[in-house]
């Protein structure tokens, strides 16, 4: 069976995935900065996961990505420069393209003369030229629908990037909602893809999180071997050493490395820790 390339997922799901992506780690790429970047192996925030895990600490951690909104702010001395770049973009990118997709797909709001509804005794005034349009209040505020930025407003923008990429996650899946959105023309769809893939990316790579493999200042805790860390985006990080056989590190051999992953970073890290 052949893994599902890039061609074969529809597009829809593939902005979907990358958008998840995008606002999953939004809160990470906020803390980044207000943190000096440095070169190091396994980024920070791996880190974090790892000195929990080893700790065996079962208290959950309250999810960075369940408090609405995270939003971008003012940063009177940003420590991350890139990080600070790489935010403004990924939040400008979005709000851009919901306010295209919302251009494209969402009914305006609805509109009524005030003259045609009959007055409580049953009569109808009738309606003339001067008859005023009433705004449907209940659809104009459907939580479902996109604000866009005004002069006097910040429209579904005062919600943060979270819930632009809620938003667009719903858009490019086509997800109903009465009437209110009209499916996507095949040519948005793909758009959202692009811009949703771009997206992930600037935020990968202002993460470190994107393809790179670091040599590791400290060595094999098992063989004084040099120790290579490798992250790739939208994968697992993982550490190997390449003595492979010859190191005697309780973990997998894996195309003659010994290669750590997940749950066995967490005996790597501890054993990198006792040998400092
Ligand atoms: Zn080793």
């Amino acid at each position: 069976m052949s893994t599902p390339t890039a061609t074969t997922v529809p597009a829809g799901h593939r902005a979907a995935v990358d958008l998840a992506a995008v606002r999953e780690q939004w809160g990470d790429l906020l803390a980044a900065i207000e943190r000096p970047p440095a070169a190091e192996w396994p980024p920070r925030e791996h880190r974090g996961f790892l000195d929990q895990a080893a700790a065996d600490d079962r208290t959950p951690t309250a999810p960075i990505i369940g408090r609405m909104p995270l939003t971008l702010r003012e940063h009177p001395a940003p420590l991350n420069l890139d990080a600070l770049d790489a935010a403004c973009e990924v939040e400008r990118d979005l709000f851009e393209l919901a306010d295209v997709v919302a251009a494209a797909v969402q009914r305006p709001v609805r509109r009524y003369p005030s003259l045609s509804i009959p007055s409580y005794s049953g009569r109808t005034a009738p309606a003339g030229p001067r008859a005023r349009m009433i705004v449907d209040a209940a659809d104009r505020d459907d939580l479902a629908r996109w604000h866009y930025q005004a002069a006097t407003s910040p429209g579904s923008r005062r919600y943060g990037l979270h819930w632009a990429a809620v938003w667009l996650e719903g858009r490019a899946l086509d997800e109903p909602h009465g009437d209110l959105f009209r499916p996507l023309p095949a040519p948005l769809t793909n758009h959202i893809a692009t811009v949703a893939a771009r997206t992930r990316r600037t935020m990968e790579r202002a993460l470190g999180r994107d393809d790179r493999t670091t040599t590791l200042d400290q060595p094999c805790p098992w063989c004084s071997g040099p120790l290579a860390g490798h992250t790739v985006a939208g994968g697992v990080p993982e550490v190997y050493c390449a003595r492979g056989e010859e190191c005697p590190a309780p973990v997998v051999l894996d195309h003659r490395r010994r290669v750590w992953r997940g749950a066995d970073l967490v005996d790597l890290w501890v054993g990198m820790q006792t040998k400092r």
